[in-house]
């Protein structure tokens, strides 16, 4: 039997340590290097299940090597890779190498950041990236912010705060966000019992940003009801359609009603390092609190994520002394104060590693490629006579779908572009989006990939041509019905 510290670092031990870790990422490099153009394989959910239920987990393998060669057949081989051009649905990016260095420091040291006595020049870092953050905002030495999970915790936490800040009875409080607010706003309103009718859907107008003028409506029609307007969320970047709402329009609202402006940024918080569009975000430092998502335009590994509050006080809302971690006279500063996570991830290092090695400007300028590929990409496809896009492209997505001659009716056309998602995927061709436009069907191509060039993204748009053409061909056959177009995935 092995000694006690087996499996642990030990000064004996540190070659296998580094042997280990060598090892898996040689075999991470090898997998990335040979996807060849496949950004997935089209393995089927009943399969991949299957696989993995084979595994009796109280029969260890007890040699790296062979739980490496195990996970291969059981996820790598078949995995979503995000590297790949090809792979254009969802907001889930490649990472720059210096994040994924930081990795390595990030479980190695396992570092909490609840507490500093967890984490001591850690705690500092993060605090440096929260306060350089909120000055990129433009807000002043009163904000502060703590690194979350993601925009569903930092928007959850933004409606706690200003529901902290609330003296109105719960069943009066109103959330106003646009229609094509992120749903975790929803969720943050059930969470925090203020049920699903507290959040107000304000209607877009035909570039999908929130109206101000319908805003103005709905807060006003509310507090004639006598409902109290706790909070308007303003979207920067909605998912979709990557939609700005008019955010100095929005926060002067806002400020109008007494209520909390909250700018949720998780898509469009990169435009804050970005060299050529940072204008794009003006507005964003009357808010008084931000949600920014370095794991999406950031091009940091998931997770990766922050609110930001221009009052560093309003905090105090999730602050609670734990005799065992935080007490009031602790002579160390804490950042669980702060979050509503106690241990937490040193996740901040990924993109203090980013910042060092290759600042923000390369960082923007990976946003403002794909910004840039979008429009190219939603030019091309205007042109097209058997594409319909929905919308230009504002950020990195464009809504677009196959309506080829003959194919007229909604139904149909839901029909079609499912099935060509579909296939798409079963090939392991490409991986594209699906959503909904006002209750219509489209494809979504989400470009987060700055490698990714105009020609590998018309490529995927020929091949949902290409199916489109096809299916709808065999479809109007008589004869040759594809059951494909039938099933709904
Ligand atoms: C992705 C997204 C979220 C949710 O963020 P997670 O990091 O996935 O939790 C919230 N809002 C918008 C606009 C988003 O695009």
């Amino acid at each position: 039997m092995g000694a006690p510290w087996q499996h642990l670092f030990h000064p004996a031990n540190a070659d296998r340590y580094r042997q280990a870790v060598g090892s898996a990422v040689d075999h991470l490099v090898d997998h990335l290097g040979g996807t060849a153009g496949r950004p997935l394989t089209g393995i089927t959910p009943r399969e991949a299940a299957e696989r993995v239920a084979a595994v009796d987990l109280d029969r260890p393998l007890g040699a790296g090597p062979d739980a490496l060669a195990e996970l291969s057949r059981l996820w790598l081989d078949d995995a979503i890779w995000f590297h790949e051009p090809t792979a254009a649905a969802h907001l889930n990016c490649p990472v720059v190498i210096p994040a994924l260095a930081a990795e390595v420091f990030i479980s190695g040291v396992n570092s909490s950041l609840d507490t500093f006595d967890q984490s001591a020049g850690a705690t500092f870092i993060e605090r440096h990236l929260v306060d350089w953050t909120a000055a990129r905002i433009g807000y002043d030495d009163q904000a502060d912010g703590i690194f979350t999970t993601g925009g569903t915790q930092s928007n959850l936490q933004a409606l706690l705060l200003a529901l902290g800040q609330q003296a109105a009875p719960a069943e009066r409080l109103r959330i106003f966000a646009s229609a094509d607010g992120h749903f975790s706003v929803q969720k943050a309103a059930r969470m925090l019992g203020l049920g699903d009718a507290a959040v107000v859907p304000v209607p877009v107008d035909l570039s999908r940003r929130m109206d101000p003028a319908a805003l103005s409506t709905a807060l006003s029609d509310s507090v004639e009801r006598g409902d109290v307007p706790m909070a308007v969320v303003a979207t920067a970047g909605t998912t979709d359609f990557g939609a700005i709402d008019p955010l100095p329009e929005v926060a002067a609202l806002a400020r109008a009603y007494g209520a909390w402006f909250h700018v949720d940024a998780a898509y469009g918080g990169g435009l804050l390092v970005s060299p050529r569009r940072r204008d794009w975000l003006e507005g964003i430092e009357l808010s008084d609190s931000v949600a920014v998502d370095y794991h999406k335009t950031w091009f940091q590994p998931v997770s990766c994520s922050a609110l930001l509050v221009r009052d560093g006080a309003t905090l105090g809302h999730v602050t609670w002394h734990a005799d065992y971690l935080n007490p009031k006279d602790s002579a160390h500063p804490n950042q669980v104060d702060k979050s509503l996570q106690t241990t937490r991830r040193f996740e901040a290092l990924k993109l203090w590693m980013s910042l060092r090695v290759m600042g923000a400007d390369a960082i923007g300028e990976h946003l403002d490629t794909v910004i840039d590929l979008a429009d190219a990409v939603a030019a091309e496809l205007t042109a097209m006579p058997d594409i319909d896009v929905a919308a230009a492209p504002q950020l990195s997505t464009i809504v677009f779908r196959s309506c080829p001659p003959g194919v007229a009716d909604e139904a149909a056309l839901a029909a079609l572009n499912a099935a060509i998602r579909a296939e798409l995927f079963d090939d392991g061709r490409a991986l594209v989006a699906a959503t909904k436009v006002d209750g219509r069907s489209y494809l979504k191509l989400t470009l987060l990939n700055p490698i990714a060039t105009v020609d590998d993204v018309l490529g995927v748009v020929e091949m949902v041509r290409g199916a489109g053409r096809r299916i709808a061909g065999e479809s109007a056959a008589p004869r040759a019905p594809r059951q494909r177009l039938a099933v709904a995935r």
